[in-house]
């Protein structure tokens, strides 16, 4: 008899094929366990963010933005980076829309949301986020 006409026999064997499968089963489920539960880092994005409070701006990695505090002040909450492509300030990104959606009207929020997007310093709807490539670059 050779190999192969005894694996033939084996796999003729229903209660042996069944094991066997059943084998496969457990070991790819132990894999992909193993894989699951192996720690992988928090995917952080890195942004360019601007202090509430002393306008502080950085390029940070963070995982969530929430609970960021400004490393200079130690006080601010740090906000996204808005630039003006008019007059080209930046400022924090406040959106206090988000943070007052709950006791607010949706006709007043979306105005909020309106407000928020605005230029501080020129009022005007043309603002973008800061860009971390040209961030990189002014820097150097
Ligand atoms: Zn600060
Ligand atoms: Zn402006």
């Amino acid at each position: 008899m050779t190999v192969g006409k005894i694996l033939k026999n084996i796999w003729k064997n229903r209660k042996f094929r069944n094991i066997i499968l059943l084998i496969i089963l457990i070991i790819v489920f132990v894999i992909t366990l193993i894989i699951n539960l192996s720690p992988s880092e928090p995917r952080k994005s890195e942004r360019v963010l601007i202090c509430a409070e002393c306008k502080h701006t950085d390029m940070f990695k963070f995982v969530t933005i929430k609970s960021l505090r400004c490393p200079e002040c130690k006080v601010g909450k740090m906000k996204y980076g808005m630039k003006c492509r008019k007059c080209d300030y930046e400022f924090p990104y406040m959106d206090t829309a988000l943070s007052e959606a709950k006791k607010k009207k949706i006709s007043e929020i979306r105005k909020q949301r309106i407000m928020d997007r605005r230029c501080p310093n020129c009022g005007d709807i043309e603002v973008i986020p800061i860009s971390n490539f040209v961030w990189k670059k002014k820097r150097k």
